[in-house]
């Protein structure tokens, strides 16, 4: 039987590998003009970094991780990249550089989920990470990049969900209150929220299975509990967060449930969601994580981030048509073709031509497939030394010189 790529997995086939290139061309573009340089961290890193960066009541580290043991190490396929460029500004010594530092990547992510429309095991992402600023106008220039890079893709409609978690302070006090009200529907939860409700019962309120979702809405649990209270550091800080948006022009709704999948968030989260995707409707997730550099041994940093999922992304923006090439090379002499296209190739231009010296007729039919113009180069070319130059989009014809064709 055939071998066929694993389950959740992709090929990116040529055919749709114009609007990767695009995707990828115009996230560095918006990137680099915000000063963000790329950085390219293993795809594989000791799951040690995942379990202490992306914390162990998390979906990912407790279900998702793709681990392997190789002479005595534990190793872990990347679930996200947060934690590998954390542990890669330390390792460099970037906590010693006056700040901000300010990084961005792309590549592939493995998660061990069920895979569905939108939802893959190997999938990609894109993110940006800034590190060493606290005041709230680096997570508004991040969300501001996020946005900034959508439109870029001419994606205009989509909703930016902003929250604000708090820190440890404010967040012990609401985690006591959601624990109260839930407390009496605890039976009902999924297996994964009862297990939350000791560890990470904030994580209840991003439940995605339906027995959860129903039994919230038939008991108007959301209702009687109110958002998080914010300390008077954090409030102030979320309040700058929106003037800042507000000043940026950015729309934004505020949604005091949103809290995210990973365990690393402090203050600021968002979550940008298209209407256009069913489910799986979020595109981009981020916010702000203070603690993480001082939990993965770096001294305290103030963070913020967030990554998109690019094959989301690229469900929502038009497919490109493959281009077609420069010139194809029509010749029964294999000798003078390959020079010729040689030298087209060293001029710039992308050039084809027949390896099995057809037909003229098939030559010119297979040139109208896949080039924008074909060069006939038969025996009266050779001898007369010109080109006849067929335009294959409406099928004129001119004699050329080589020189010519390099001028145009
Ligand atoms: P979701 O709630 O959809 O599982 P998440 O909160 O786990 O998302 P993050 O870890 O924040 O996602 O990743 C950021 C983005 O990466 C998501 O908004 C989504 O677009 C994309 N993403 C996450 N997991 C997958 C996956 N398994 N397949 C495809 N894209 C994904
Ligand atoms: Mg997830």
């Amino acid at each position: 039987m055939a071998i066929k790529a694993p389950k959740g997995t992709k090929d990116i086939l040529p055919s749709e590998i114009e609007n990767w290139h695009n995707i990828e061309k115009i996230a560095s573009d918006v990137f680099t003009k915000a000063n963000f340089k790329e950085i390219r961290t293993p795809i594989f890193e000791d799951t040690d970094l995942f379990e202490r960066g992306v914390g162990d009541t998390t979906d990912i580290v407790n279900k998702e991780m793709y681990t392997f043991i190789k002479s005595d190490r534990s190793l872990t396929l990347r679930p996200e990249n947060t934690a590998g460029v954390v542990r890669a500004y330390l390792e460099h010594g970037f906590h010693r550089e006056s700040p901000p530092v300010k990084l961005w990547y792309k590549g592939p992510m493995f998660r061990y989920e069920r895979p569905q429309a939108g939802r893959q095991r190997q999938f990609h992402q894109i993110g940006v990470e800034m590190f060493g600023i606290q005041d709230a106008s680096a997570d508004a220039e991040c969300i501001m990049l996020a946005t900034e890079f959508l439109h870029g893709l001419g994606l205009n409609d989509l909703v930016v969900e902003i929250n604000s978690l708090g820190c440890n302070v404010c967040r012990q006090e609401y985690k006591e209150q959601l624990k109260k009200t839930i407390a009496p529907f605890l039976d009902g939860l999924c297996e994964d929220c009862r297990s939350r409700y000791e560890k990470n019962p904030l994580r209840i309120l991003d439940c995605k299975n339906e027995t959860c979702n129903k039994l919230f809405e038939e008991n108007n649990l959301k209702e009687s509990i109110s958002g998080i209270k914010l300390c008077d550091e954090c409030s102030t800080h979320y309040m700058q967060l929106k003037s800042y948006l507000d000043a940026l022009n950015i729309k934004y709704v505020e949604n005091t449930f949103l809290v995210r999948g990973l365990d690393y968030y402090t203050k600021t989260v968002f979550e940008i969601k298209s209407n256009n995707l069913g489910s799986q409707n979020a595109v981009c997730g981020g916010g702000r994580y203070d603690g993480l550099v001082e939990t993965l041994g770096g001294p305290h940093t103030p963070a913020v981030g967030w990554a998109m999922g690019v094959e989301r992304l690229n469900s929502l923006i038009p497919q490109l048509e493959t281009s077609k090439i420069d010139y194809f090379v029509v010749s029964d002499n294999k000798v003078e073709a390959v020079k010729l296209a040689a030298k087209l190739r060293k001029e710039g231009f992308s050039v084809e031509f027949d390896y099995n010296s057809r037909k003229f007729a098939k030559q010119l039919e297979k040139a109208s497939k896949i080039a924008n113009k074909a060069i006939i180069l038969g025996e009266d070319e050779i001898q007369n030394n010109y080109l006849t130059v067929k335009n294959l989009s409406d099928s004129t014809q001119l004699k050329m010189t080589f020189e010519d064709i390099i001028k145009e």
